[in-house]
């Protein structure tokens, strides 16, 4: 499986992951990571992977994306450990502070992993938070480690051009708007029709604002559609990455786009994600010796999320 001059890819594991999660009873709930990281194991992928441990981001990190007035609203919400961080789908429960921390720094730790070649590529599975935008929480993310990861890189590597691709059911608003008039940012994003599903946005009229127009694509996908339809769209996404010259990859590759989700209705395969990580892989190796950190993001239908991520894992070591 593993090549002999490709470094290891990356996975992280640990608690401080496993623990964001918003209860039993909640989609979000913590047995995500368990039973990922089990069907991983099943692929027996050997020393292609290495196992990397989470670390917590610094409340410095975090302000790179995210308002100084929204961090100290987490954290006093996350003292008081009751009430919503948002109109109601994302509870504050005790401690929410330091367990969103811990996902950013994780995705940092990732990043940092891939940029001095320790990795090749990287995979966090709890992360790809990327409804929460600069000033506010919302579907279940409560700090996004995709736009501090996005800023990080600039700031603390050097680079300026960031691709972030999102086949994530719901629409990336987070990214999106957090970076609407940012030309730099490279964003793609193939979601369900707003009109049908949360968060409403991601129209294909939306293409960024300002200096940014006509940089960022959306490509919204009817209810019901499969891979047949994924594959009609998707060689038009790499063309778009293609073109834009990226120096760095962020996939963010929700399980939530595959049929038999409880919250979405687009119909997916694990072919779609195996495909989209191993094209994707193959872009970063051409425009920026392979560097590319994919996050889990949602899905919500356990089965599922196991297998889909475990075919992004196996595509990015192959
Ligand atoms: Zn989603």
């Amino acid at each position: 499986m593993s090549s002999n001059d490709k470094s290891p890819v990356y996975v992280y594991r640990g608690d401080a992951i496993a623990r964001y999660g918003f209860g039993d009873d909640h989609p979000f709930g913590p047995d995500r990571h368990e039973v990922f990281h089990a069907e991983l194991e099943e692929a027996q992928l050997g020393d292609a992977i290495a196992y990397a441990a989470p670390r917590r981001a610094t409340v410095d990190e975090i302000a790179l994306f995210h308002s100084a007035e929204y961090i100290d609203f987490v954290s006093r919400m996350s003292a008081e450990g009751r009430g919503y961080l948002d109109g109601g789908d994302t509870p504050a429960f005790p401690g929410v502070f330091d367990s969103a921390s811990d996902v950013v720094g994780t995705t940092l730790a990732a990043v940092d992993a891939v940029m001095t070649g320790e990795a090749s590529q990287a995979f966090v599975p709890i992360a790809g938070l990327h409804h929460a935008g600069r000033g506010h929480a919302a579907g279940f993310c409560v700090f996004n480690d995709c736009g501090v990861a996005a800023e990080y890189l600039r700031e603390r590597h050097g680079l300026s051009r960031i691709a972030y691709v999102d086949i994530d059911a719901h629409h990336g608003d987070g990214v999106f708007y957090g970076f609407e008039e940012d030309p730099d940012l490279v964003f793609a994003d193939i979601h369900e029709d707003g009109r049908f599903l949360y968060p409403g946005t991601g129209a294909a009229s939306e293409t960024g604002r300002g200096r940014a127009i006509g940089t960022k694509l959306n490509v919204p996908l009817p209810p019901g559609a499969g891979d047949a339809e994924f594959n009609e769209v998707w060689p038009a996404v790499l063309d778009y990455l293609d073109a834009a010259e990226p120096e760095f990859f962020i996939m963010q590759c929700g399980a939530d786009s595959l049929e038999g989700d409880p919250i979405t209705h687009l119909r997916f395969s694990e072919a779609a994600h195996a495909r989209a990580s191993a094209d994707l892989r193959e872009l970063a190796d051409r425009h920026c010796a392979g560097r590319l950190v994919a996050t889990g993001g949602g899905g919500y239908n356990r089965h599922n999320l196991a297998r889909a991520w475990t075919r992004v894992v196996e595509s990015l070591a192959a």
